[in-house]
């Protein structure tokens, strides 16, 4: 009786690890993309982010505390005002999860 207590148990946790798994590799939802400036040294890129998701930055409500791709300095970027469409914008130097 225990053992098939035991079974069971094992069973769930094994369905639900499968479950993370498989849910981890369909992230590519809806990406934003914001067209940023650093305030340090004025070079510009783009952030790409999942809307909710926050793996490489901290979140201050509608902006973010992010590490400039050139200089490799700290500053809080507003992600709200600067946002732009992924389809049609394009920079050269970019950053984000995805
Ligand atoms: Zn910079």
């Amino acid at each position: 009786m225990y053992i098939g207590i035991g079974i069971g148990v094992a069973v769930i946790l094994v369905a639900v690890v499968l479950m993370l798994r498989s849910r981890k590799g369909m992230v590519g939802g809806p990406v934003m993309l914001s067209h940023l400036k650093c305030p340090k040294c004025n070079v510009e890129f783009d952030y790409a982010y999942l809307p909710g998701a926050s793996f490489t930055s901290l979140r201050l409500g509608g902006s973010r505390f992010l590490q400039c791709p050139d200089c490799h300095k700290w500053s809080v970027f507003n992600l709200i005002g600067t946002r732009v469409d992924p389809k049609t914008h394009h920079c050269e130097k970019r950053i984000g999860p995805s």
